[in-house]
């Protein structure tokens, strides 16, 4: 495991670019969602789309954001074993589609990348699953406390569960073959584009 302070103008090491699956997780409010959406603009990348029977956020859409199902409909393609893996987060359930991920697996020339939690990151390392993994953290806590407040998607109470689960998931982070510490976003993006072997991308 390799940690890296990606702190504004800090420099990382380029990696080849490899394809296959690459898993990206972190507390809620690490900077995962922007950190994915900078890395889909790179054309050699593609975003595992999960199902969850969460409600979607504003602006959010079905087959683009996720896929938004029922409990009932989710636990039917649990049943029919159409997830790879899946978990209960923060009281919903999410998981990720079993038939994209095995075709995107064997691809060099493209990179599928799995924004999943700690639980569902260890079900893929269990099933031998070859996929590059980096946890996103945040620099601390309280910083990861006044990013959830800022964002005013989730009530306080939904804050403070989220804060818990975070130091929880914290503690996995020795399992990632690295460990991004999110002090400056851009560079926490160039970090995750080196080791994944992307080029830097010029800011929209
Ligand atoms: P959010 O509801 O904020 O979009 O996501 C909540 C958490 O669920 C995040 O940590 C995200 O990485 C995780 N998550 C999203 N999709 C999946 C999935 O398919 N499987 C698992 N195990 N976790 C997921």
């Amino acid at each position: 495991m390799s940690e890296f302070r990606a702190s504004a103008g800090a420099s990382f090491p380029r990696q080849p670019f490899r394809g296959g699956l690459a898993v990206l997780s972190g507390p809620s409010g690490s900077g995962k969602t922007s950190i994915c959406k900078a890395l889909r603009r790179d054309p050699r990348v593609e975003l595992s789309i999960s199902a969850t029977t969460r409600q979607p956020r504003v602006g959010e859409q079905h087959g683009v954001d996720y896929w938004f199902y029922s409990l009932a409909q989710f636990e039917q393609m649990v049943a029919d074993g159409e997830f790879i893996e899946w978990a209960r987060v923060y009281g919903n359930c999410y998981g990720t589609p079993r038939a994209p991920l095995a075709a995107a697996s064997v691809r060099r020339d493209r990179l599928m990348l799995l924004d999943i939690d700690v639980q569902g990151a260890a079900q893929l390392r269990k099933q031998q699953i070859a996929a590059l993994s980096i946890f996103v953290a945040p620099p601390s806590v309280e910083e990861l406390r006044r990013r959830l407040a800022l964002r005013r998607t989730d009530a306080p109470e939904v804050v403070e569960q989220r804060l818990r689960w975070a130091e929880q998931e914290m503690a996995q982070r020795a399992s990632y073959d690295h460990v991004v510490l999110n002090e400056d976003l851009p560079a926490t993006i160039h970090a995750v584009q080196s080791l994944l072997g992307l080029d830097p991308l010029p800011p929209t």
